[in-house]
């Protein structure tokens, strides 16, 4: 789960992390009265789960109350690669002397946190890692041992100055335990800037959640934006259907998570694309696979779908009703194939083959009902 910069500044602020003092607005007349109550110059932020705000124009400074109003009518609205502005972050704005990054990230290769420092902030870091690779500082932490003053020493060593060093050493230390404490994937800072005063402070806070983790942060889940998911995924979440939404044309149902990603694979092996990964689960029941069906016939590149069902404890027979329960509920247009395999699958079949159905086509092997998918979403 991905927070928005003004969640993420909140939760940097309560583990004592720097950052400006700000407002949420949704409207212009609030980002005016929140520039009121902030005085004097502020910075009206767009708040979209992606980054290169400010390259957008979604980033702008306002002198004073009414061009923070102004501002803030130009940025609502804006679309930022394909994320629609709806909300506004407006905080007292900062004098920049110099922009640096740092961040904590979780390294899945390594198994370890990953410390990244550079004083080539406020860019692409991508494009730092890529053309100055020398520039960036990166240094693994034992999630055992912890974050030590030996990491914070090799990830500073290009600060010069002694004061600034200290203020981004205390802000590291700050950051890493935020990223602990919040299960996060990715605590990041870019820019970390340093005023002409010589203070050091976040101005964008970049904070990824892992999702497994939820659980333990009753306080974060508050703040998931289904809206800002992908609104198939959250449909299915609503249902209850677990489904990963792929990009080719033939719909996957299979019921447990190892035969559905078995699936995806035949389908390409047969040279087809999938379109989706959903997964029934244990069950095969009426209701299950309506909601299913339901899922999936809502993408519109579906064009077959390929129902894969081993019968465990899950009977054919029963599967095989709840198909024909679900295609009598829902008006589906295209085809379905059906593998049965398993306890009662003779009977499932039969079932199948006596309902007479034109849209639905049988098969007897897993690569055969993949290959009749691929054709006739072909
Ligand atoms: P991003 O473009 O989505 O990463 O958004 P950021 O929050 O990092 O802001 C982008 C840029 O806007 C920063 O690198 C700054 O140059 C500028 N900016 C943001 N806040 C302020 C501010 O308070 N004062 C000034 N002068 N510039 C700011
Ligand atoms: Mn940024």
């Amino acid at each position: 789960m991905d927070l928005y910069e003004y969640q993420g500044k909140d939760l940097f602020r309560r583990h004592g992390i720097p950052v400006s003092e700000g407002r949420f607005a949704t409207t212009p007349e609030e980002a005016r009265r929140a520039a009121e109550e902030l005085g004097g110059e502020v910075v009206v932020k767009a708040q979209v789960l992606i980054g290169g705000r400010g390259k957008a124009g979604g980033i702008k400074l306002a002198a004073d109350p009414g061009e923070a109003e102004r501002r803030a009518g130009e940025i609502l609205g804006l679309d930022i690669r394909g994320h629609i502005v709806e909300r506004l972050w407006i905080e007292r704005a900062s004098e920049i002397a110099k922009e640096y990054y740092l961040s904590v990230t979780f390294d899945r290769g390594a198994r370890k946190p990953l410390l990244m420092f550079t004083t080539q902030g406020g860019v692409d870091i991508e494009q730092v890692a890529a053309e100055s690779p020398d520039e960036l500082a990166r240094v693994h932490v034992d999630p055992l041992e912890g974050l030590e003053p030996h990491h914070v020493r090799e990830l500073l060593a290009s600060v010069a100055d002694d004061g600034e060093r200290r203020q981004i050493a205390s802000i590291l230390e700050q950051l890493y335990e935020c990223f602990v404490a919040g299960d996060a994937m990715l605590c990041e800072i870019n820019p970390l800037i340093v005023t002409p005063g010589g203070e050091v402070k976040a101005l964008d806070a970049k904070v990824t959640i892992d999702d497994s983790a939820l659980f333990r942060h009753p306080e974060l889940s508050d703040l998931h934006d289904t809206s800002a998911a992908d609104p198939l995924e959250a449909f299915a979440r609503e249902k209850g259907v677990t489904y990963v939404k792929l990009d080719g044309s033939v719909g996957i149902l299979g019921n447990g998570a190892g035969l559905s990603m078995s699936t995806v694979d035949v389908v390409v092996v047969a040279g087809g694309k999938p379109a989706n990964f959903c997964d029934l689960g244990g069950g095969g029941s009426a209701k299950g696979v309506v909601d299913a069906l339901e899922v999936i016939s809502r993408d519109p590149q579906v064009r077959s779908i390929l129902f894969n069902i081993f019968g465990g404890i899950t009977r054919g027979d029963m599967v095989a009703e709840g198909i024909l329960t679900a295609l009598d509920q829902i008006d589906l247009d295209v085809p379905i194939v059906v593998r049965l395999d398993g306890t009662n699958a003779e009977e499932g079949r039969r079932i199948l083959s006596e309902s007479g159905r034109r849209d639905l086509w049988i098969e007897p092997t897993m690569l055969d009902a993949a290959r009749r998918a691929v054709e006739l979403a072909a």
